[in-house]
């Protein structure tokens, strides 16, 4: 597919959401890292199928139902091309992150048994701890956690050391989501491939950012988030590689997950719908097609560069702000800045720049670990987009000097 060159300001035209005014001003959307906003395309979809193509899928024979299946697995196809899957009955619909990696921790989990191990790291989403830490409970196994350091980076050397051959599985963030860490998920892979383990990416936060190729990786599975990428929310993805997901027995029990059906007893479907039990989100995976076709029509790196402008004049004007802390630091990350400012409360700085139309996130992020470990309750985070530009960076830095000397007295 063609790619147009990357230009802020055309992008902008093709997010409806940038006409927005909250609290009397334009809206400045620093929240990306929580959800994103969507293109026209995307939502011209959404209400394109639900006006002229809403019909169940796989099980059709009349025109309509056809219709919405091809739109459905032509959608798949987008995405296996654009992460590089080998196969489209790789790529599995699930509700998002979270299902996808309790998918992984449930049926991949059948196989563990009690003293193996899995090891996640100390920088994951409570979706990358909760769901690993329920299998080892009923598993009786034991989960291991790599360390980081102070500026937030995995400790590598330490993740050697945890594994062995009782490791089963890894799974780790490909970019966290509070600290903007970029982890060396590529190394991750290969050392836990040395003692056999498997390894599943939390792409939650990348697929937006940066250019993900499941096969060059080696991943055994990815999990992302339609909403995070400019899709819609209750889809997203779970990859695995086809051995992997041939051998797992199925999440959920259901219509279109099965080949036939007694009391007796069942035998099941061929991937990719021995995963997808029971009528989908079909509109979402759908919209979420689309919300691939708009990235595709993008240079990735070119948004990766744009994003890393932002990040570092962000950064740079921030650090001008007196007894402003950051959290998070490594040398390779991506756009998210995490912070405090001395003398105030998140919340608080949250809240006024909210009445001066600039969204921001305030609070633990679903990583309390994290913010344990900084001995923080929350932090301010903001989190860019590739519509956001230097100028909304400006009013953000305009917003805190008013602001800040407010909540200090
Ligand atoms: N993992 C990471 C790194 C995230 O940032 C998020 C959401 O913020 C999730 C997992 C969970 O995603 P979802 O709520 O879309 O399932």
């Amino acid at each position: 597919m063609e790619k147009v060159a990357f230009n802020v300001q055309e992008i902008r035209k093709e997010f409806p959401f940038i006409n927005r005014k909250v609290n009397g001003k334009k809206l400045i959307y620093f929240d990306n890292g929580a959800t994103s906003q969507k293109p026209q395309s995307v939502i011209n979809r959404l209400t394109n199928f639900y006006t002229n193509e809403n019909a169940n899928i796989h099980r059709g024979v009349h025109t309509l139902s056809q219709e919405a299946t091809s739109a459905y697995e032509e959608s798949r196809i987008n995405i296996q091309q654009y992460i590089g899957a080998k196969h489209s009955h790789e790529i599995i619909f699930t509700k998002g992150t979270t299902d996808s990696i309790n998918i992984v921790a449930f049926s991949f989990g059948e196989h563990l048994k009690e003293g193996d191990e899995v090891i996640i790291s100390a920088m994951e989403h409570h979706s990358n701890i909760v769901p690993w830490q329920m299998l080892c409970e009923r598993k009786g196994c034991r989960l291991r956690v790599i360390p980081m350091n102070q500026a937030g980076e995995l400790l590598l050397d330490e993740y050697s050391n945890l594994l062995s051959s009782k490791t089963k599985l890894v799974a780790v963030t490909h970019i966290s989501n509070a600290l903007g860490t970029i982890n060396d998920v590529k190394t991750i892979i290969e050392k836990a491939h040395q003692v056999g383990a498997k390894v599943l990416i939390d792409g939650a936060q990348s697929i937006q950012h940066t250019k993900v190729d499941v096969e060059a990786l080696d991943c055994d599975f990815y999990a992302f988030s339609g909403h995070k990428l400019f899709g819609p929310t209750g889809v997203g993805v779970l990859y695995g590689k086809e051995e992997l997901l041939n051998d797992m027995p199925p999440y959920q029990g259901g219509g279109d997950m099965i080949s036939e059906v007694s009391f007796e007893r069942t035998t099941y479907n061929t991937l990719p719908h021995k995963f997808e039990a029971g009528t989908p989100h079909i509109a979402g995976g759908i919209g979420l097609g689309e919300a691939f076709h708009f990235l595709n029509s993008l240079d990735i790196d070119q948004v990766e560069a744009h994003e890393k402008e932002l990040l570092d004049y962000a950064t740079m004007r921030l650090k001008k702000i007196e007894g402003i802390k950051f959290y998070g630091e490594a040398k390779n990350k991506t756009s998210v800045i995490s912070f405090l400012v001395e003398g105030t409360h998140p919340y608080d700085v949250g809240t006024l720049l909210d009445k001066m139309g600039i969204a921001v996130r305030t609070g633990h992020h679903c990583t309390q670990p994290i913010m344990n470990f900084y001995n923080i309750p929350g932090t301010i985070r903001v989190s860019f987009a590739l519509y956001n530009t230097k100028e909304e960076i400006d009013l953000l830095i305009t917003a805190l000097d008013r602001i800040i000397p407010m909540l200090k007295n």
